[in-house]
């Protein structure tokens, strides 16, 4: 089958007649074609953009709601289509796209839907001056939204929600890797009566497709999540034009582990941190750090989970860890696992591919978990963003403050302990844009979301996401 792009509202091939192919992770086949869009095809997804704007950013805070939500309702009544559309495309097992992706893509909706409605900005009266300034909040315009492929579309939804909530236009790309349900939002859009133009989807390479949306001169913002490299390229495109960015970047997340925590909740939890989704999760923990104490006893307890997991055919419903996303990650994260041994790493489990009957193509891996000596090794400072975690004693609260601090990422942290004063002491010191204490990935989507050092600038979700894809402008009245 061909994806089309979805441009003013209709399914249109690409201008150039250029098609990419696109692989089931399950079992390495070609399974559809996905348009190779170059920037004549990203100028007419702005254009229809362009023209929807006015009458887009003009409409009642109720109508854009009531849209939204309606996008939301049918994501819902069509969750198992899409449930098994994004586990194909992906590689994550059913269950997870069914549980996870697609509520959440329709929760993406609900919520901004709802949360444009309570929107407000501030006012000051200058006392004494006799004038009052408020500050009005305007849609920037024709936006570009760009997203990776490890939670499609869940995380193409949390920028396209809240840029259209705002009033803007959007031009939106999935990543190549996984486009199938960014093609079928379109379908649905449209029939919950998004007006043509404001929503438009454009399929193709980043380095063609997506580097013609930041290059567009007049698409005026850029919401991007992806990799660090990439994220640091699109900025130096960007700069010169001015455009406001919200990047959202890799991680390398520390998992500090404490004696006083509850154990059974820390162990339960920890295999989901080191490998939902096959461990492609910017938040997931890959660096578990353990205190002395328990540490031992943490190994064992740990490996002997892990070894429990079930690796399998994603729509299988036992299976605990699908498919990797594509041959070339699966070949990226294996070489890390020989980098780690080659500096001293111990493999505790896993480490291997893994042949699932009937499907001897797809690209399966065991989860790994590896012991290591230092954190100044290339598996604990680099992203491998697979089902590969690493293990490592502390002593104290200070070495472990050090040790989680130690890497130029700053996404997330996650801390297990029951003492309130190490709570607030590593909440306030550890350098990571969200701080997790005795969980994992409870979101709540008012908060902020974002990384700190080379995890990304600028932060979404909630009023922060509002704020970002909206203009502030002072108005200063005298009476
Ligand atoms: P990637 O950077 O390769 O690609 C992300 C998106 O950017 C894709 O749609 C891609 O086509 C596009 N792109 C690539 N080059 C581009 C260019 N020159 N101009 C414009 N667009 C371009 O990342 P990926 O491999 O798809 O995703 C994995 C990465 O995403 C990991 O580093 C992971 O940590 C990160 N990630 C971060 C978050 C977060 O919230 N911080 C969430 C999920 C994933």
């Amino acid at each position: 089958m061909n994806i089309q792009n979805y441009i003013n509202g209709e399914f249109v091939n690409p201008v150039s007649n250029n098609w990419l192919d696109n692989y089931n992770p399950s079992n390495g086949e070609v399974y559809s074609q996905i348009p190779n869009s170059s920037s004549e095809d990203v100028a007419n997804a702005y254009k229809s953009a362009a023209e929807a704007f006015p009458k887009w950013s003009n409409s009642t805070l109720e109508e854009r709601s009531r849209i939204l939500i309606k996008i939301s309702e049918l994501l819902e009544s069509n969750l198992e289509r899409f449930a098994m559309a994004e586990s194909k495309d992906n590689g994550k097992p059913l269950s997870l796209a069914r549980e996870i992706d697609i509520p959440r893509a329709a929760s993406n909706f609900r919520f901004f839907g709802n949360a444009i409605t309570q929107f407000a900005s501030e006012s000051h009266e200058s006392v004494g001056l006799n004038a009052v300034n408020f500050t009005l909040r305007q849609p920037i315009g024709v936006v570009g939204c760009i997203s990776p492929w490890n939670l499609p579309l869940y995380l193409f939804t949390w920028k396209i929600a809240p840029a259209i909530a705002a009033g803007n236009c959007v031009v939106a790309k999935p990543s190549e890797v996984t486009p199938m349900t960014a093609y079928l939002l379109g379908e649905i859009c449209t029939e919950a009566g998004l007006p043509k133009g404001v929503l438009n989807i454009v399929h193709g390479l980043g380095t063609t497709t997506g580097q013609a949306i930041v290059e567009h001169p007049n698409i005026k913002a850029i919401s991007f999540t992806g990799g660090t490299e990439t994220g640091a390229h699109i900025a130096r495109v960007a700069a010169p034009m001015f455009k406001k960015l919200s990047l959202e970047l890799g991680g390398k997340n520390p998992n500090i582990i404490f004696a006083d925590c509850d154990y059974e909740n820390m162990l339960a939890t920890t295999v989901r941190s080191s490998f939902a989704n096959q461990g492609q999760i910017c938040l997931c923990g890959s660096r578990i750090f353990v205190e002395e104490a328990i540490f031992e006893k943490f190994k064992k307890d740990f490996v002997q989970k892990v070894k429990q997991l079930k690796v399998g055919h994603p729509s299988d419903k036992n299976t605990n860890i699908g498919a990797l996303v594509s041959k070339s990650h699966l070949e990226k994260v294996e070489n890390y696992v020989k980098i780690a041994e080659d500096e001293g790493g111990k493999i505790l489990c896993g480490g291997l591919e893994v042949t699932i009957e009937g499907f001897e193509n797809g690209y399966y891996m065991q989860p790994t978990i590896i012991e290591i000596e230092t954190n100044q090794c290339r598996i604990n400072q680099e992203e491998v963003f697979g089902p590969v975690v690493t293990i490592m004693s502390f002593k104290t609260d200070e070495e472990a403050l050090q040790l989680a601090n130690d890497v130029k990422y700053g996404l997330s942290a996650t801390l297990w302990t029951n003492n309130l004063n190490r709570t607030m002491q590593f909440s306030k010191q550890l350098q990571t844009g969200i701080v997790w204490v005795n969980t994992w990935m409870l979101r709540d989507l008012r908060t902020p979301f974002g990384g700190a050092k080379e995890s990304g600038v600028g932060r979404e979700g909630g009023f922060e996401a509002l704020r970002f894809f909206t203009e502030p402008k002072n108005v200063c009245i005298k009476y």
